[in-house]
């Protein structure tokens, strides 16, 4: 019973709502919706009212005044405005008929017969402009605001369909649009206005490291202009399967480039991780399995090396020496491999101790003696200090320097290592005068399995030797970098902390 009574009053409450709405033209803006019958009756019931007034309240039919005039154009803007064209039109048309009804039935002669005609119809023609122009303007007003509705309609559209999760923030972080892949793909919805913390904005259950959808990024993204990666966050769903997502966020600009919202992008990631992580398995696999065949060609080589020797025969001698430097080459690709698989598993080992610097490079640049002929590897500066680190992985370093210059200089002849020391740390620098490096891929370079383009199918390699390179640098607590000019060189730099014992 209760229920029913509360039924019924919010059924009266809502159709109360739906009538205020009509009634109100400023709500029905963009509607396009055009009655006559409205105007026609509604006006034909004031004019009506008001002879029933004149005639039976009043007592005489001259209390029809001049406030019927204002009455009237009151009407005629309302219903212009209410219903266009066809609401003024027809509700000036009902006016001028009951203005021409009254000259004929209050019996006007002679001069007031002719003000009131002259009267009528000067006001018919205001009323008739007034109505045009206002029931027009409306009906302009309507189709565009009608168009801008379905414009956005397209757009929210768009924007649900697509097949990322998106969520929409204004300048002050508040969320003004939101897309159902969100809610696939976390699990929990985000409601419209909900604004963004400084913290954390998306914190569910499933997720075993929140979604860093901060306001600090999003802020940052608003402010700098430029799009903002918030890296890859792996979440578990509810039947337990690891899902990895990836959160881009990037500002909106209006027609002026004005930063106006912000768009987060959460992008599903797994399969990509998934293959990636087959890929790194397999490679660590293949490495593992083609390093043991070949430590034993390795040792059958120097068996036969000993045997060429003992025999004397020199041609034997020099295919035997080409044959050593295929399997070294062999070998330290293999290395790099295995290096990227410890990598990816957190496993590169590092053996840390005291040695000195400078013996190190000169047996760096010793290690080149076959390339000697062509190039010339300059040596300049002296460090006269002894750095606590791994000397092998970083004589690694400018191993892989020395042979990327050599090759990526096919027409240089002159390579230039220079050190240099301060308080606390040691820079190697390694020029070439080869084909240098476009300045927007300087970062690029760094990255796993990246190689050049343009020069990918000319020089032999497999983008791994400056990743590796950078992995070496950054665990010792060091920077690597490059300062190139394309077309005309490059050099590779990387610094390293002197004492990092102490430091640590
Ligand atoms: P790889 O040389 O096996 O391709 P690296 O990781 O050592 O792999 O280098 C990555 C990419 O950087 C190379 O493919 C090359 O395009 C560019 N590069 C590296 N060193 C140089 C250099 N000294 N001069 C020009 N380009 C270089």
């Amino acid at each position: 019973m209760i229920k029913g009574v509360l039924n019924c009053t919010q059924d009266a409450e809502s159709n109360m709502k739906k009538i205020v709405r009509f009634l109100n033209p400023l709500a029905r803006l963009g509607e396009k919706e055009y009655s006559i019958l409205f105007p026609l009756v509604t006006t034909l019931s004031v004019f009506v009212l008001s002879e029933f007034y004149s005639y039976s309240v009043y007592g005489s039919p001259d209390a029809v005044g001049s406030y019927i005039i204002f009455v009237s154009t009151a009407l005629i803007i309302y219903f212009a405005f209410h219903d266009g064209l066809k609401g003024g039109i027809t509700s000036s048309l009902i006016t001028i008929c009951y203005f021409l009804y009254i000259i004929y039935t209050r019996n006007y002669q002679g001069d007031q017969l002719r003000a009131g005609i002259q009267m009528t119809g000067v006001l018919a023609g205001l009323f008739l402009i007034l109505s045009s122009i206002i029931g027009w303007l409306k009906q302009n007003i309507d189709s565009l605001i009608d168009s801008e509705a379905n414009e956005k309609r397209r757009l929210q559209a768009i924007i649900q369909q697509l097949p990322v999760g998106v969520v929409i923030t204004d300048i002050k972080g508040k969320v003004i649009q939101v897309n159902k892949q969100v809610e696939n793909l976390l699990g929990l919805k985000i409601p419209l206005g909900y604004e963004v913390g400084s913290n954390i904005i998306v914190r569910s259950k499933k997720l075993n490291k929140p979604i860093n959808l901060s306001q600090v990024s999003i802020v940052k993204a608003l402010s700098s202009g430029k799009p903002l990666n918030q890296g890859v966050f792996q979440i578990q769903k509810e039947d337990g399967k690891q899902v990895y997502l990836q959160v881009t966020v990037s500002p909106i600009r209006n027609r002026n480039e004005v930063v106006i919202a912000a768009a987060s992008i959460i992008n599903d990631i797994t399969q990509q991780k998934e293959l990636e992580e087959l890929k790194d398995e397999f490679i660590g696999i293949a490495s593992h399995e083609l390093k043991t065949p070949l430590t034993s060609i390795k040792g059958y080589t120097q068996i036969l090396e000993r045997i060429i020797q003992e025999m004397g025969n020199d041609k034997a001698k020099q295919y035997l020496k080409k044959t050593n430097k295929y399997i070294n080459r062999l070998s330290s690709l293999i290395g790099d491999l295995l290096d990227v698989s410890k990598i990816q598993a957190g496993k590169l080992e590092f053996n840390y101790s005291e040695y000195d610097f400078d013996e190190m490079i000169e047996e760096a640049i010793d290690s080149f003696q076959p390339f000697k002929q062509k190039y010339q590897i300059i040596k300049r500066g002296k460090s006269n200090i002894k750095v606590y680190g791994d000397s092998s992985r970083t004589e690694q370093v400018i191993n892989n320097l020395l042979s990327n210059a050599i090759k990526y200089s096919p027409n240089g002849n002159k390579i230039i290592v220079t050190i240099s020391s301060s308080n606390n740390q040691v820079t190697v620098g390694v020029k070439d005068f080869g084909i240098g490096i476009p300045a927007n891929k300087k970062k690029e370079i760094f990255k796993r399995f990246y190689r050049l383009e343009d020069y990918a199918q000319k020089f032999s390699g497999l983008g791994i030797g400056l990743y590796i390179s950078a992995e070496i640098i950054s665990r010792q607590g060091g920077k690597i970098w490059v300062e190139s000019v394309e077309g005309k060189g490059s050099t590779f730099y990387f610094s390293l902390p002197i004492n990092r014992k102490n430091n640590k």
